[in-house]
């Protein structure tokens, strides 16, 4: 399919061909579904909202929910508001949710419609104990990861409230990760003894084990009491430098609660950072089953370290979760040839070329992310520099799959997106447990590949 990419590179200005991100309403929507009892509101079109479902429909393998305020030519001349009215009560007398979490659409934004001012007009009509919040999240903007961190925000800006008495509670931002590196950022924080509030949380919203009874809130999420709460917090974590540190800053200015953001503690550095916080919160020793799940990782590390060794990589996908995987690659003494991201991010490449300076990697590398005025770090760019100087392993998610066949280089599919396999978002990759699974993935994929593509004399039984 990606057969004919040309090798020739000429200067783009204005097109991006495959993006490596999607839009802001994305992000907005995932972090909206990891509040308990909350049903996300699309405010635009049924046209958004279809494609913000499905595609994340199309990652956790399970249906994903959310409401819109249905736009059709009045509302685009006139504004939304009266839609957006209707929307509410409908939802409030179908759906019952405990909260509704509204981001804006390319349209409602551009038509100017002032979310704020409706709010206002709207949040005195719910009954008591319902709420209604909302993140502005225009497309033309950023990427999914701002539609995250701007709907985190809303939560905190209409919920999260200062006391003054103290909850004890770590406020952990976790960033955009799957359910089943939320479940083991809990699982650290409960063995290491820290009290926390994680928003948001989609453990048990968006990977439900399936019971045979049929719910329209399950158990999982962040509760609206956590989230006031979060203003009581004794401080806050980020985890993630480019989607968590807004909301590590927005809790401090609104309530005061200090706090710290750490990259995605993927790799031993990076989990041995998280731990150290959580250590530094609790002030308790570190558990003996935490050191030895690090010793486990260490040893597969040694064992599979001749597999990985120079082995050059290309990684692309979220920020943060392209440079956890940067950090982890060079712990295996790999060569982050290309990472790559479609996200805005000012600190991307200042934390990937400290990365490549920290390993002492000599060979020339790229770390490059989109910025406002040149969006054209795409995965069409990662080709064509692929094209003139390969790599033997790709890093990211489905829509790599095309340069991969096209270039006959092994893929290990991890981050956002995964729409051709299943079962990952189960499975973490942050921790030390996150670390094993992908030094299993990354050494496998090279020996698989080893295997199907050496001659037929040098096939080893035993490797
Ligand atoms: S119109 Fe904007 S909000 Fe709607 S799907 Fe397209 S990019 Fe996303």
């Amino acid at each position: 399919m990606l057969n004919y990419t040309p090798k020739e590179m000429v200067e783009r200005e204005a097109l991006v061909i495959n993006p490596c991100k999607t839009c802001q309403p994305v992000g907005a929507l995932y972090a909206a579904l990891g509040v308990h009892g909350c049903l996300p509101h699309s405010h635009g079109s049924q046209g958004c909202v279809a494609f913000h479902r499905m595609y994340l429909t199309r990652h956790f393998k399970d249906p994903i929910q959310a409401s819109s305020s249905s736009f059709t030519e009045g509302a685009s001349v006139f504004g939304g508001g009266s839609n957006l009215k209707t929307a509410v009560k409908n939802i409030f007398d179908l759906y019952d949710p405990d909260i509704v979490a509204v981001h804006t659409t390319c349209l409602s934004e551009t038509i100017g419609d002032d979310l704020n001012a409706l709010l206002i007009d709207i949040t005195p009509t719910l009954s008591e104990g319902k709420y209604i919040v909302h993140a502005n999240t225009p497309s033309y903007f950023g990427s999914h990861i701002h539609g995250f961190f701007n709907m985190v925000n809303g939560f905190m800006k209409y919920l999260s409230v200062s006391t003054g008495t103290s909850n004890g509670k770590l406020a952990l931002f976790p960033g955009w990760l799957n359910p089943g590196d939320y479940r083991e950022l809990k699982r650290l924080m409960t063995q290491m003894n820290v009290p926390f509030i994680m928003l948001p949380d989609t453990d048990g919203t968006v990977d439900t084990p399936t019971t045979g009874e049929y719910t329209m809130y399950e158990k999982g999420g962040t509760t609206i009491e956590e989230i006031k709460s979060l203003g009581d917090c004794k401080s806050s974590l980020g985890i993630g430098l480019t989607i968590s540190a807004p909301s590590v800053g927005f809790l401090d200015k609104k309530c005061k609660v200090k706090g710290d953001t750490i990259p995605y503690p993927i790799g031993i550095d990076a989990t041995d950072a998280f731990i150290l916080k959580l250590q530094e919160f609790s002030a308790e020793e570190v558990p003996a089953s935490v050191e030895n799940q690090r010793g486990h990782l260490v040893d597969m590390m040694v064992d599979t370290h001749q597999y990985t060794y120079e082995k050059k990589v290309a990684i692309y996908g979220d920020p943060d979760f392209v440079i956890g995987m940067m950090a982890l690659c060079l712990e295996l003494g790999m060569i982050p040839k290309y990472c790559i991201t479609g996200t805005p991010s000012l600190t991307f490449e200042q934390e990937g070329k400290s990365l490549l300076e920290k390993y002492g990697v000599k060979e020339e590398c790229k770390v490059q992310a989109a910025t406002q005025l040149n969006t054209t770090t795409d995965l069409f760019l990662l080709h064509q520099w692929i094209k003139n100087d390969a790599v033997d392993l790709l890093i990211g998610g489905t829509h790599g799959k095309h340069i991969a066949r096209a270039e006959d280089i092994p893929l290990v599919r991890a981050g956002f997106d995964v729409i051709d396999r299943y079962c990952h978002s189960y499975f973490p990759v942050v921790g030390y447990e996150g670390a094993m699974r992908m030094v299993e993935k990354i050494t496998n994929a090279l020996m698989d590949y080893q295997d199907s593509h050496c001659e037929e004399k040098d096939v080893e039984m035993v490797m």
